[in-house]
């Protein structure tokens, strides 16, 4: 065990802060998950009895049904990659820490999205 070195490096947060944060992001995953799953099984291209004699209508309800839950299904993918990223940055005693620029994140930003990996000023640059 050398987790008591790794405690003192100053810019770990504690086990004990960590813990609970690590909780709610497994949980978080779980449920997006799971969303993701009665998503694709809303998806009418996934519905086996689907019959290729629709008619029009039928069909541009199916695309329009289809393309939504893609889009769905595209938002709950980047968030669970959002997630993982977070517990990975964990295990590797870097949470907390921008992955672009290496500064520490502000703890209010971890507070309200305990997912981000970066610090705000590095997430400005993304959304650009
Ligand atoms: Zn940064």
């Amino acid at each position: 065990m050398t987790e008591s070195k790794s405690a003192n490096k100053g810019l770990n947060f504690p086990e004990k802060l960590l813990s609970p944060i690590k909780n709610f992001l497994e949980s978080e995953l779980v449920k997006l998950k799971r969303q993701k799953k009665n998503l694709k099984e809303a998806d009418p291209f996934s519905d086996a009895g689907r019959t290729t004699e629709n008619s029009i209508e039928e069909d541009l309800d199916e695309q329009i049904g289809h393309f939504d839950s893609e889009v769905k299904v595209k938002f709950v993918n980047r968030q669970i990659v959002q997630l993982r990223k977070a517990l990975t940055r964990m295990k590797i005693g870097k949470y907390g820490v921008c992955e672009k620029c290496g500064e520490m994140i502000d703890t209010d930003r971890l507070a309200i999205s305990p997912e981000a990996t970066t610090c705000v000023e590095c997430s400005k640059e993304d959304e650009k």
